[in-house]
Protein backbone atom coordinates (compact mmCIF):
# COMPACT_ATOMS: atom_id res chain seq x y z
CA UNK A 1 0.00 0.00 0.00
CA UNK A 2 1.61 3.74 -1.00
CA UNK A 3 2.74 5.47 2.26
CA UNK A 4 0.30 8.07 3.36
CA UNK A 5 0.54 11.79 2.29
CA UNK A 6 1.63 14.70 4.73
CA UNK A 7 0.63 17.95 4.77
CA UNK A 8 2.70 20.97 6.31
CA UNK A 9 0.91 22.81 8.68
CA UNK A 10 1.43 26.78 9.24
CA UNK A 11 4.36 26.17 11.80
CA UNK A 12 6.27 23.58 9.40
CA UNK A 13 5.01 20.49 11.75
CA UNK A 14 3.89 17.35 9.37
CA UNK A 15 0.69 16.00 9.54
CA UNK A 16 -0.15 12.54 8.33
CA UNK A 17 -3.43 13.43 5.99
CA UNK A 18 -5.21 10.31 6.91
CA UNK A 19 -5.73 8.84 10.48
CA UNK A 20 -8.55 7.10 12.22
CA UNK A 21 -11.11 8.32 14.35
CA UNK A 22 -12.64 6.92 17.83
CA UNK A 23 -15.25 8.66 18.40
CA UNK A 24 -17.97 6.55 20.72
CA UNK A 25 -15.34 3.92 20.68
CA UNK A 26 -15.55 2.32 24.02
CA UNK A 27 -11.90 2.33 25.79
CA UNK A 28 -11.03 -1.00 25.25
CA UNK A 29 -12.44 -1.41 21.77
CA UNK A 30 -10.17 1.60 20.98
CA UNK A 31 -7.20 -0.21 21.80
CA UNK A 32 -7.54 -3.13 19.83
CA UNK A 33 -9.11 -0.98 16.73
CA UNK A 34 -6.17 1.57 17.03
CA UNK A 35 -3.56 -1.15 17.30
CA UNK A 36 -5.15 -2.63 14.09
CA UNK A 37 -5.01 1.07 12.77
CA UNK A 38 -1.13 0.57 13.25
CA UNK A 39 -0.85 -2.27 11.66
CA UNK A 40 -2.00 -1.04 8.59
CA UNK A 41 0.34 2.01 8.63
CA UNK A 42 -2.05 4.54 10.14
CA UNK A 43 -0.06 7.22 12.18
CA UNK A 44 -2.68 9.74 12.96
CA UNK A 45 -4.82 8.70 15.99
CA UNK A 46 -7.81 11.40 16.18
CA UNK A 47 -9.18 11.45 20.26
CA UNK A 48 -10.38 13.90 22.72
CA UNK A 49 -11.22 13.96 26.45
CA UNK A 50 -15.00 14.07 25.74
CA UNK A 51 -14.75 10.20 24.08
CA UNK A 52 -13.56 8.96 27.34
CA UNK A 53 -10.70 6.29 25.47
CA UNK A 54 -7.59 8.70 25.69
CA UNK A 55 -6.16 5.75 28.04
CA UNK A 56 -7.13 3.19 25.07
CA UNK A 57 -5.22 5.19 22.24
CA UNK A 58 -2.39 5.50 24.97
CA UNK A 59 -2.40 1.48 25.15
CA UNK A 60 -2.21 0.63 21.93
CA UNK A 61 0.55 3.36 21.20
CA UNK A 62 2.47 1.61 24.05
CA UNK A 63 2.49 -1.59 22.67
CA UNK A 64 3.23 -0.69 19.26
CA UNK A 65 6.81 -0.40 19.44
CA UNK A 66 6.32 2.34 16.86
CA UNK A 67 8.94 5.19 18.03
CA UNK A 68 7.23 8.20 19.43
CA UNK A 69 8.33 10.35 16.51
CA UNK A 70 6.35 8.52 14.07
CA UNK A 71 3.21 9.19 15.02
CA UNK A 72 0.73 11.85 15.61
CA UNK A 73 -1.52 11.74 18.60
CA UNK A 74 -4.58 14.63 18.50
CA UNK A 75 -6.38 15.22 21.65
CA UNK A 76 -8.98 17.92 22.24
CA UNK A 77 -10.03 20.42 24.97
CA UNK A 78 -13.32 19.60 26.45
CA UNK A 79 -16.46 22.29 26.96
CA UNK A 80 -16.31 21.96 30.83
CA UNK A 81 -12.43 23.34 30.73
CA UNK A 82 -12.96 26.58 29.45
CA UNK A 83 -10.65 29.14 30.72
CA UNK A 84 -6.93 29.52 30.88
CA UNK A 85 -5.84 27.56 34.00
CA UNK A 86 -8.32 25.28 33.20
CA UNK A 87 -6.99 24.38 29.68
CA UNK A 88 -3.44 23.90 31.06
CA UNK A 89 -5.23 21.51 33.22
CA UNK A 90 -7.32 19.63 30.20
CA UNK A 91 -4.21 19.29 28.49
CA UNK A 92 -2.14 17.70 31.31
CA UNK A 93 -5.25 15.56 32.37
CA UNK A 94 -5.46 14.10 28.75
CA UNK A 95 -1.43 13.51 28.39
CA UNK A 96 -1.71 12.05 31.80
CA UNK A 97 -4.58 9.70 30.60
CA UNK A 98 -2.90 8.78 27.03
CA UNK A 99 0.54 8.00 28.84
CA UNK A 100 2.64 10.62 26.37
CA UNK A 101 4.60 13.59 27.73
CA UNK A 102 3.90 15.27 24.32
CA UNK A 103 0.77 16.01 22.22
CA UNK A 104 1.11 16.14 18.45
CA UNK A 105 -1.99 18.55 17.84
CA UNK A 106 -4.69 19.83 20.50
CA UNK A 107 -7.92 21.46 19.79
CA UNK A 108 -10.21 23.42 21.62
CA UNK A 109 -13.03 20.97 21.00
CA UNK A 110 -15.92 23.73 20.40
CA UNK A 111 -16.23 27.46 20.70
CA UNK A 112 -19.28 27.34 23.31
CA UNK A 113 -19.50 31.51 22.22
CA UNK A 114 -22.81 31.88 24.65
CA UNK A 115 -19.82 31.11 27.42
CA UNK A 116 -17.47 33.87 25.78
CA UNK A 117 -14.26 32.23 26.99
CA UNK A 118 -13.01 30.97 23.78
CA UNK A 119 -10.03 33.87 23.47
CA UNK A 120 -8.71 33.00 27.49
CA UNK A 121 -9.36 29.03 26.42
CA UNK A 122 -6.79 29.50 23.30
CA UNK A 123 -4.19 31.57 25.68
CA UNK A 124 -3.74 28.67 27.43
CA UNK A 125 -3.33 26.47 24.85
CA UNK A 126 -0.81 29.20 23.60
CA UNK A 127 0.99 28.37 26.57
CA UNK A 128 1.61 24.70 26.22
CA UNK A 129 2.31 25.51 22.63
CA UNK A 130 4.87 27.90 23.78
CA UNK A 131 6.43 25.20 26.79
CA UNK A 132 6.99 22.70 23.71
CA UNK A 133 4.53 20.57 25.04
CA UNK A 134 2.33 20.31 21.95
CA UNK A 135 3.71 20.62 18.34
CA UNK A 136 0.89 22.64 17.44
CA UNK A 137 -2.47 23.88 18.40
CA UNK A 138 -5.72 23.97 16.46
CA UNK A 139 -9.30 24.65 16.91
CA UNK A 140 -12.50 22.58 16.10
CA UNK A 141 -16.03 23.54 14.94
CA UNK A 142 -15.01 27.39 15.19
CA UNK A 143 -16.63 29.62 12.25
CA UNK A 144 -14.70 32.46 10.38
CA UNK A 145 -15.99 34.74 12.82
CA UNK A 146 -14.69 32.61 16.10
CA UNK A 147 -11.76 32.77 14.81
CA UNK A 148 -11.59 36.39 13.61
CA UNK A 149 -12.14 36.77 17.32
CA UNK A 150 -9.24 35.09 18.18
CA UNK A 151 -6.82 36.62 15.69
CA UNK A 152 -7.55 40.02 16.93
CA UNK A 153 -6.76 38.99 20.70
CA UNK A 154 -4.32 36.24 20.59
CA UNK A 155 -0.95 35.82 19.23
CA UNK A 156 -0.54 32.46 17.52
CA UNK A 157 -2.58 31.39 14.52
CA UNK A 158 -4.48 27.75 14.81
CA UNK A 159 -2.72 25.45 12.54
CA UNK A 160 -5.86 23.22 12.44
CA UNK A 161 -9.13 23.97 12.26
CA UNK A 162 -11.44 20.67 12.55
CA UNK A 163 -14.99 20.68 10.95
CA UNK A 164 -17.96 18.72 10.14
CA UNK A 165 -16.82 18.00 6.45
CA UNK A 166 -18.42 15.69 4.01
CA UNK A 167 -20.03 15.25 -0.09
CA UNK A 168 -23.29 16.92 1.49
CA UNK A 169 -21.84 19.28 3.33
CA UNK A 170 -18.40 20.50 1.58
CA UNK A 171 -17.86 24.03 3.49
CA UNK A 172 -16.93 25.70 0.08
CA UNK A 173 -16.36 29.40 2.10
CA UNK A 174 -15.13 28.13 5.54
CA UNK A 175 -12.15 26.30 3.14
CA UNK A 176 -11.42 29.22 1.30
CA UNK A 177 -10.93 31.43 4.25
CA UNK A 178 -8.68 28.35 6.57
CA UNK A 179 -6.58 28.30 3.06
CA UNK A 180 -6.91 32.58 3.17
CA UNK A 181 -5.28 32.53 6.52
CA UNK A 182 -2.81 28.77 6.48
CA UNK A 183 -5.47 27.28 8.49
CA UNK A 184 -5.07 23.49 7.53
CA UNK A 185 -8.69 21.82 7.43
CA UNK A 186 -9.17 18.70 8.86
CA UNK A 187 -13.11 17.01 8.28
CA UNK A 188 -14.99 15.51 10.73
CA UNK A 189 -18.05 12.96 9.79
CA UNK A 190 -16.00 12.51 6.39
CA UNK A 191 -18.41 9.68 5.47
CA UNK A 192 -21.83 11.54 7.24
CA UNK A 193 -20.81 10.03 10.40
CA UNK A 194 -22.78 7.29 11.67
CA UNK A 195 -26.47 6.49 11.10
CA UNK A 196 -25.73 8.65 7.83
CA UNK A 197 -22.89 7.39 5.94
CA UNK A 198 -25.11 4.21 4.86
CA UNK A 199 -27.18 6.44 2.80
CA UNK A 200 -24.20 8.52 1.47
CA UNK A 201 -22.27 5.35 0.56
CA UNK A 202 -25.32 4.51 -1.60
CA UNK A 203 -25.78 7.49 -3.53
CA UNK A 204 -25.61 5.92 -7.52
CA UNK A 205 -22.72 8.64 -8.15
CA UNK A 206 -20.70 7.18 -5.50
CA UNK A 207 -21.56 3.33 -6.37
CA UNK A 208 -20.67 4.33 -10.19
CA UNK A 209 -17.56 6.17 -9.08
CA UNK A 210 -16.72 3.38 -7.19
CA UNK A 211 -16.81 0.92 -10.42
CA UNK A 212 -15.39 2.94 -12.43
CA UNK A 213 -11.81 3.09 -9.99
CA UNK A 214 -12.26 -0.72 -9.05
CA UNK A 215 -12.81 1.21 -5.11
CA UNK A 216 -15.60 1.17 -2.49
CA UNK A 217 -17.62 4.37 -2.61
CA UNK A 218 -16.08 4.90 0.88
CA UNK A 219 -12.81 4.99 -0.61
CA UNK A 220 -13.83 7.27 -3.73
CA UNK A 221 -15.09 9.96 -0.53
CA UNK A 222 -11.74 9.62 1.56
CA UNK A 223 -10.30 10.18 -1.83
CA UNK A 224 -12.11 13.20 -2.79
CA UNK A 225 -11.39 14.53 0.91
CA UNK A 226 -7.62 13.93 0.53
CA UNK A 227 -7.80 15.19 -2.83
CA UNK A 228 -9.24 18.50 -1.95
CA UNK A 229 -6.21 19.22 0.16
CA UNK A 230 -8.04 17.85 3.39
CA UNK A 231 -6.92 15.77 6.18
CA UNK A 232 -9.52 12.64 6.87
CA UNK A 233 -10.32 11.07 10.41
CA UNK A 234 -12.76 8.23 9.15
CA UNK A 235 -13.70 6.00 12.06
CA UNK A 236 -14.64 2.34 12.18
CA UNK A 237 -14.04 -0.70 14.76
CA UNK A 238 -14.10 -3.31 11.36
CA UNK A 239 -10.53 -4.00 10.78
CA UNK A 240 -11.48 -4.90 7.16
CA UNK A 241 -13.22 -1.03 7.14
CA UNK A 242 -10.11 0.02 8.57
CA UNK A 243 -7.92 -1.46 6.14
CA UNK A 244 -10.40 -0.01 3.54
CA UNK A 245 -10.18 3.43 4.56
CA UNK A 246 -6.17 3.70 3.97
CA UNK A 247 -6.11 1.90 1.15
CA UNK A 248 -6.88 4.76 -0.84
CA UNK A 249 -3.75 6.21 -1.97
CA UNK A 250 -2.92 3.81 -5.23
CA UNK A 251 -5.48 5.63 -7.50
CA UNK A 252 -6.65 9.37 -8.39
CA UNK A 253 -10.20 10.71 -9.16
CA UNK A 254 -10.56 12.59 -12.48
CA UNK A 255 -10.85 16.55 -11.81
CA UNK A 256 -14.56 15.57 -13.23
CA UNK A 257 -15.22 12.83 -10.53
CA UNK A 258 -14.39 15.83 -7.95
CA UNK A 259 -16.76 18.43 -8.57
CA UNK A 260 -19.60 15.69 -9.39
CA UNK A 261 -19.00 14.58 -5.60
CA UNK A 262 -18.96 18.30 -5.00
CA UNK A 263 -22.12 18.55 -6.57
CA UNK A 264 -23.57 16.88 -3.94
CA UNK A 265 -23.57 19.59 -1.29
CA UNK A 266 -26.65 20.79 -0.01
CA UNK A 267 -25.33 23.48 2.32
CA UNK A 268 -26.92 21.18 5.56
CA UNK A 269 -25.28 20.11 8.08
CA UNK A 270 -25.51 16.87 9.46
CA UNK A 271 -24.17 17.77 13.05
CA UNK A 272 -24.41 20.47 15.67
CA UNK A 273 -24.19 24.47 14.41
CA UNK A 274 -21.01 25.64 16.66
CA UNK A 275 -23.12 28.74 17.10
CA UNK A 276 -25.80 27.48 19.29
CA UNK A 277 -23.72 24.02 20.44
CA UNK A 278 -23.40 24.13 24.56
CA UNK A 279 -22.51 20.48 25.33
CA UNK A 280 -21.63 19.98 28.76
P1 LIG B 1 -17.50 8.96 9.96
O1 LIG B 1 -17.96 9.82 8.85
O2 LIG B 1 -16.09 8.57 10.05
O3 LIG B 1 -18.49 7.73 9.86
C1 LIG B 1 -18.39 6.69 10.62
C2 LIG B 1 -19.48 5.70 10.12
O4 LIG B 1 -19.11 5.19 8.84
C3 LIG B 1 -19.50 4.59 11.10
O5 LIG B 1 -20.83 4.26 11.35
C4 LIG B 1 -18.76 3.46 10.37
O6 LIG B 1 -19.28 2.24 10.72
C5 LIG B 1 -18.98 3.78 8.91
N1 LIG B 1 -17.83 3.37 8.07
C6 LIG B 1 -16.51 3.63 8.29
N2 LIG B 1 -15.77 3.09 7.30
C7 LIG B 1 -16.62 2.51 6.44
C8 LIG B 1 -16.44 1.79 5.23
N3 LIG B 1 -15.25 1.61 4.69
N4 LIG B 1 -17.56 1.31 4.61
C9 LIG B 1 -18.78 1.50 5.13
N5 LIG B 1 -19.02 2.17 6.27
C10 LIG B 1 -17.94 2.67 6.93
O7 LIG B 1 -18.00 9.66 11.35
P2 LIG B 1 -17.39 9.93 12.75
O8 LIG B 1 -16.81 8.74 13.39
O9 LIG B 1 -18.42 10.61 13.54
O10 LIG B 1 -16.24 10.96 12.44
C11 LIG B 1 -14.88 10.58 12.28
C12 LIG B 1 -14.04 11.11 13.39
O11 LIG B 1 -14.10 12.54 13.43
C13 LIG B 1 -14.50 10.72 14.80
O12 LIG B 1 -14.17 9.39 15.13
C14 LIG B 1 -13.80 11.75 15.64
O13 LIG B 1 -12.44 11.40 15.81
C15 LIG B 1 -13.93 13.00 14.75
N6 LIG B 1 -15.11 13.83 15.12
C16 LIG B 1 -14.88 15.06 15.63
C17 LIG B 1 -15.93 15.88 15.99
C18 LIG B 1 -15.65 17.24 16.54
O14 LIG B 1 -16.56 17.88 17.08
N7 LIG B 1 -14.44 17.72 16.45
C19 LIG B 1 -17.26 15.45 15.83
C20 LIG B 1 -17.48 14.18 15.29
C21 LIG B 1 -16.40 13.39 14.93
Amino acid sequence: MPATPSVTLNNGVSMPQLGLGVFLMPHKQTAQNVSVAFENGYRLIDTAAAYQNEEGVGEAVRKSGIPRDELFITSKLWNADHGYDNAIRGFEASLQKLGLDYLDLYLVHWPVPMRGRATETWKGLEQVYKDGRVRAIGVSNFKPAHIERLLQETEIVPAVLQIELHPTFIQGEVREYAQDHGIQVESWYPLGGQGNSEGLLHLPLLTNLAKKHGKTAAQIILRWHTQLGLVVIPKSSHPVRIKENRNIFDFELDQEDIAAISALDTGVRLGPDPDTANFR
